[in-house]
């Protein structure tokens, strides 16, 4: 079986695993007790934050950790809306659910929202933002690369027009980390959302960094760790295993962009040879995905046939998979509904090698044949 379906989960690496496995057993500890237990794990963990931080060029104390960056996004955003009560929600229409959420529970509370539209390679319509008001306070969150398409935003750009207007900015990047360079001071953004199983780290474990300039009130409340601003005992052996994976994290985006991007090139000049339509693909991406559709083919149909085949692809983003309703992010940038139902994501990872997208390229053309002489015998 072929994996590419990497932007949903990365597969933890040997050495991440073997770094956790005492956490589990001999160096079980819970980081707030006294203890040499305690002592050891709380700090393990910190040695972890410290991995962490250096991995987006952050201060260790700006790294808050969390189970998800779906936990993260929404820490961030019921943060802000508790610690600025009168703000506007502003979000890209492509964002994650985990963006576009809680921010919808937010306008059942009574804030004020504004959906941010893409154009047709899904990039933020930077004119758009002059329409919100600038006499309220503002969030803004825009991620920085599409979990479907790949598609990388002008950060400078709207970090520019957010300082301009005195905003609060947020950028979601969990499909970055590791791919490209995700600099927090560069950034130069308030808030910014990492998750560790998209860099071959653990599943449950993610951490919003946040800078010390804005309020922004606890979201789960409890025991007071991680500067009060995430209760709940740490999950110790995940958080190793974030901090040895971040360590891996600027050799793997040397190693995206020199060994991965050209598989992508290769990969999407026989998939537009093969008659696919290749969404994002005038902007910059992601140097490992690849989103496509064959016109008049149905996207869940093609998947469960690579899927017999030995390839594991996405039909979407993960977690709107069991639904048939096409992708969000493709309706934002206009693609047609019946186009935007065919589609099919390649998420290649550090591992994928030329055989592999070679075996993928001769198996998706004997399946496309297939199909369509299926439904050509029953039209
Ligand atoms: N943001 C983006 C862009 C994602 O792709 C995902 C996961 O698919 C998330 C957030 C959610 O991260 P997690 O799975 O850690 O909750």
């Amino acid at each position: 079986m072929i994996y590419f379906d990497n932007n949903a989960t990365t597969a933890i690496h040997p050495e991440v695993l073997e770094e956790m496995m005492p956490f589990f057993a001999e160096q079980h500890g819970n980081p707030t007790s006294n203890h040499r237990f305690g002592r050891r794990a709380h700090t393990a963990i910190e040695e972890a934050r410290e991995k962490v931080a250096y991995a987006v060029n952050a201060h260790p104390s700006q790294i808050i950790f969390t189970a998800s960056g779906t936990e993260s996004n929404n820490t961030i955003i019921h943060g802000v809306a508790d610690g600025y009560p009168e703000s506007i929600f502003g979000y890209s229409a492509i964002e994650h659910p985990c963006v576009s959420k809680p921010v919808e529970a937010l306008r059942k509370r009574g804030f004020a929202s504004i959906e941010i539209p893409v154009d047709q390679n899904g990039l933020v319509n930077i004119e758009f933002l002059s329409d919100i008001p600038s006499n309220q306070p503002t969030f803004i969150s825009v991620m920085m690369a599409n979990n479907e398409t790949g598609v990388i935003q002008n950060m400078p750009e709207i970090v520019q027009w957010a300082k301009k207007n005195k905003a609060i900015v947020h950028t979601d990047a969990v499909q970055a980390l590791g791919k490209i360079t995700v600099d927090f001071e560069v950034l130069d953004v308030d808030a910014l959302t990492i998750s560790s199983h998209k860099a071959y780290g653990p599943q449950g474990v993610a951490a919003l960094v946040v800078n010390n300039k804005i309020d922004v009130v606890p979201f789960i409340k409890g025991g007071g760790q991680e500067r009060g601003l995430r209760s709940g005992t740490e999950n110790l052996a995940g958080i190793i295993g974030f901090g040895k994976a971040c360590e891996r994290a600027a050799a793997n985006t040397v190693l995206f962009d020199k060994t991965i991007r050209p598989l992508q090139s290769y990969l999407e000049q026989h998939l537009v040879q093969m008659g696919a339509v290749i969404f994002g693909d005038q902007a910059k991406r992601l140097p490992n995905t690849s989103f496509f559709a064959f016109p008049r083919l149905d996207g869940v149909t093609l998947l469960t046939a690579l899927d017999k085949k030995g390839f594991a692809v996405a039909s979407g983003s993960a977690c709107s998979s069991n639904s048939n309703e096409p992708s969000h992010v493709l309706l934002a940038m206009g693609i047609d509904k019946e186009l935007a139902q065919g589609a099919i994501r390649v998420s290649m990872g550090v591992e994928t090698t030329l055989e592999q997208v070679k075996s993928f390229i001769t198996s998706l053309k004997m399946e496309i044949e297939r199909l369509k002489q299926l439904a050509a015998m029953a039209a």
